[in-house]
């Protein structure tokens, strides 16, 4: 689970060059602008992550014309990606003290459950959301990627690593164990209907006979990508599947990534674009994050949503990198 609104720290306050009145905060991988001395270097503080949805209360009503949204019946303000006078800004800071007995909390306690603070998720379409048929299964893990800005850089600079694009769509799972032929989306597996998108992909592409044919049980992890999928950056007018990783259901382990690419070239199952197998993380954070961003390979004219990135010599280290001026682009 993201933690929304956690305990941290600044780690190092910055001038900003084009605003007398406002300070520049960096915690961990993040930057938030704000008032000009508002907090010092490491002091304790409430760090709210972009996506982040704050109630309407006084305090936040100076998000309200940048940020009101509503999700379903609930009212509150989206944290975004945005740039003041010219610097970029992501999340909020919120000052320790809000907090009953704040001396009592931890760095890196999540505390989003005492200031109501909820991820902020865009609504589903219906092509997507279909009918459930259960949860998620519980012998596969559910896709997820954790961001740079909060894990240690200095670690992940022990590896070089494999980058894929990162589509911007929906997550899918398609699987075969013992005979079951299942689909998934992101968190719950889904019945097959007319007009669900994601069986309907996974039956053109014949991904049933597919797994039958390799005779082990598989579970097959992907993007569904195109046609009222998100924004589809890649303008593509039908929907398709770009497998990212292959499970082994019964040895309980997942494919390498040239494993994967080599069964996906196999069985004639479209991967998620390669951008490099042996990439060394640069010095900064900064850098890597300048990297993210470029030409998606599925579309030049559009810029990427970013990168994922997978450890050559370590399958358990593996992280994203969202481009910053895809997410300023969100609305
Ligand atoms: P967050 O947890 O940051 O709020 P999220 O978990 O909803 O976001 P994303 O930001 O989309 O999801 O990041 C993780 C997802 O990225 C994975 O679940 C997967 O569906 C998707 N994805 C797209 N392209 C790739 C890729 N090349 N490799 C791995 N995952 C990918
Ligand atoms: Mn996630």
């Amino acid at each position: 689970m993201r933690k929304l609104a956690s305990i941290r720290k600044i780690s190092k306050v910055l001038l900003h060059s084009n605003a007398e009145k406002l300070g520049i905060y960096i915690i961990e991988g993040w930057q938030v602008i704000d008032q000009k001395d508002r907090y010092k270097e490491g002091d304790t503080i409430i760090y709210c992550e972009i996506d982040s949805f704050l109630p309407v209360k006084p305090e936040f009503e100076f998000l309200r014309k940048t940020s009101y949204r509503k999700m379903g019946v609930l009212e509150g303000f989206r944290l975004r990606t945005i740039r003041l006078r010219g610097e970029l800004s992501q999340g909020l800071i919120i000052p320790i003290e809000v907090l009953n007995n704040h001396d009592h909390y931890a760095v890196g306690e999540d505390v989003s459950e005492h200031l109501d603070i909820i991820k902020y998720e865009p609504p589903i379409p219906e092509h997507l959301s279909g009918e459930v048929l259960g949860p998620f299964p519980g012998y596969i893990p559910k896709t997820d990627e954790e961001r740079v800005q909060n894990l240690d850089y200095e670690d992940l600079k022990a590896h070089t690593y494999y980058v894929t694009e990162k589509l911007d769509g929906s997550s899918c799972t398609i699987f075969l164990t013992d005979g079951h032929f299942g689909v998934c989306s992101r968190n719950l597996e889904l019945k097959e209907t007319d007009g669900n998108s994601y069986w309907g992909v996974a039956r053109r592409m014949n991904l049933e006979e597919i797994l039958k044919k390799t005779g082990r049980n598989l579970a097959l992890q992907g993007e569904l990508i195109g046609f009222r999928i998100q924004a589809n950056i890649y303008q593509v007018n039908h929907t398709e599947f770009r497998m990212f990783k292959v499970y082994d259901i019964d040895q309980k382990k997942y494919f390498t990534i040239p494993e994967m690419y080599q069964f996906g070239a196999m069985y004639n199952i479209p991967v998620v674009p390669l951008i490099d197998s042996e990439y060394v993380l640069p010095t900064d954070i900064e850098a890597v994050l300048k990297y993210a961003e470029g030409p998606s390979l599925l579309n030049e004219k559009a810029g990427r949503e970013g990168i994922v990135l997978f450890a050559a010599t370590n399958p358990t280290a593996h992280f994203k990198v969202i481009s910053n001026s895809f997410l300023e682009g969100e609305d």
